[in-house]
């Protein structure tokens, strides 16, 4: 009896999922398949590997109550593929299409040894459906933002009926490795649904207000179950605009995020260079600092600058950073360090749980101003000013950077303004228990400008 392949890469979801519809379509019976890509998984293992296996076996668990199986094979897919359809009879391999320049090349290298449907389900709008009227993508958030609200809302693949192989007639099953999960995200459909209702009972309504408050948990906490598809972006869309206050500023705020997730897809699919190098021509030769003593302080959260700190001890530590952070932590290393945004982009990408190649690249290239729809390079954040508006009284700063616990409210932002006599008094001597600035913020402004303006010419 011949048998439908779903191939399973970041889309770990039974329900709302485009690909495997498609594999249920075809009226046979449906393989769930893993390939352990040696390319992925022989670097040392990182969050996102832990996270997708232990997401893995949660989906394992929901085959077995259904009586299937998750069927794991490792090696190059191509490979892998071309022998299973043949020992299978499988009559195609279904799978959610993938914008990354490496998950490209890899299908169009399946596609030629085996019949490979993609369909789409990683975005909300697949990049091709959002263009502008003479058919080229758009380069800027806010027009592609218009255009995205235009289009009629997506639709869910309807649970087409059809089974899963059932167990016992699998070939032989490898074991998934065993991986202790990622701390704060545990990877299960379960907490991914109790995290999304909690999040739109409570939090959407202040979303708009709470967003960028670094000391306040003010957003979803989604990300990792939307990068590895615990969660369906389509589905997400939907319950936000069915929610009676669709039109009330949070629910509004948060589709937009979503939609920036579509664009910085989109942008990928469409300049797949910028994952090499800067989208603006003009900011491909800034002259970047080599600094590896500054970038390591950067990486540990010992910059002297209290909420920079903060927020890299805490992506160190758990794999996640406030959007906020993120925006100030890259604006420091790119604008205040003068170091190259691809060292702060792969340090990201080594420690994100929710570490995704669009987003993350968008990211960065906005936050150095090298990007599409980029802050212009010469608006640089002031750390000491972002985390008095965004950490008012430094809770997100006396959590990370215990040292500075003590300090008054008036002095957390700003730990070298405190007289040498009074650090003692706060357990505190500045240089000893905690670092100087390593680059004085007001003074550096004219080498970064400068440095852009000689890429610019
Ligand atoms: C330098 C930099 C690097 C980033 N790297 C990543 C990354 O690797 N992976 C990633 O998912 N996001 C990345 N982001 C975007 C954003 O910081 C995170 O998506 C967000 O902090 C996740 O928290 P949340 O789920 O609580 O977000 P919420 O505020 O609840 O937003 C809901 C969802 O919308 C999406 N989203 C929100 N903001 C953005 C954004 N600016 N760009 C794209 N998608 C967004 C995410 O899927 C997020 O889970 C980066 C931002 C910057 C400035």
């Amino acid at each position: 009896m011949p048998v439908a392949i779903w191939w399973i890469r970041r889309d770990v979801r039974l329900t709302d999922n485009f690909a495997l519809q498609a594999a249920r379509k075809t009226g046979y019976p449906v393989v769930p398949v893993f390939i352990r890509d040696s390319r992925l998984m022989a670097n040392s293992v990182n969050r996102r590997q832990r996270f997708l296996v232990n997401a893995l076996k949660d989906l394992q668990a929901q085959l077995r109550q259904e009586g299937s199986d998750l069927l794991v094979r490792s090696g190059e897919p191509s490979d892998v593929l071309s022998t299973l359809v043949r020992e299978m009879s499988a009559v195609g391999v279904y799978a959610e299409k993938d914008f990354s320049p490496f998950a490209k090349n890899r299908d169009e290298k399946v596609s030629r040894e085996v019949p490979l449907t993609l369909t789409g389900g990683l975005t909300i709008h697949p990049p091709d459906a959002v263009l502008k009227p003479d058919g080229a993508p758009y380069t800027i958030f806010t027009p592609y933002s218009r255009k995205w609200l235009s289009l009629p809302a997506p639709f869910l693949p309807t649970s087409a009926p059809g089974d899963f192989l059932p167990s016992n007639q699998f070939p032989g099953l490898e074991l998934l490795p065993a991986m202790d999960p990622v701390e704060g995200f545990a990877a299960t459909r379960e907490e991914a649904e109790s995290r999304l209702a909690l999040f739109l009972s409570l939090k959407i309504d202040e979303y708009a207000n709470q967003r960028d408050r670094m000391d306040l948990n003010g957003t979803s906490g989604l990300s990792p179950y939307i990068r590895f598809g615990l969660l369906s972006p389509a589905r997400l869309s939907l319950v936000i605009r069915q929610q009676a206050g669709y039109l009330m500023d949070g629910q509004r705020t948060w589709l937009n995020e979503l939609i920036w997730r579509d664009f910085y897809q989109s942008i990928l699919h469409h300049f797949p260079f910028v994952k090499y190098e800067a989208f603006q021509p003009k900011f491909r030769h800034i002259p970047w600092r080599n600094a590896p003593d500054d970038l390591r302080a950067w990486k540990d959260g010992l910059t002297g600058y209290p909420v920079v700190d903060a927020a890299m001890r805490q992506l160190k530590s758990t794999g996640w950073m406030h959007n906020r952070a993120r925006m100030i932590t890259a604006s420091f290393l790119t604008k205040d360090l003068l170091i190259n945004w691809q060292d702060g982009e792969r340090w990201f990408m080594d420690q994100l749980v929710d570490g995704d190649t669009a987003s993350n690249n968008g990211g960065w290239q906005w936050a150095a101003g090298t990007g599409t729809d980029a802050a212009p390079y010469f608006r640089i954040f002031n750390p000491v000013l972002q985390g008095k508006r965004f950490d008012p009284h430094g809770v997100y700063i006396r959590h990370w950077v215990p040292e500075l616990r003590n300090l008054p409210d008036q002095y957390i932002h700003e730990p070298w303004a405190v007289p040498p006599l009074e650090q003692v008094s706060f357990g505190l001597v500045i240089g000893r228990d905690y670092p100087h600035p390593i680059v004085e913020h007001n003074l550096v402004r004219e080498r970064t400008l400068a440095a852009y303006r000689a890429s610019a010419g």
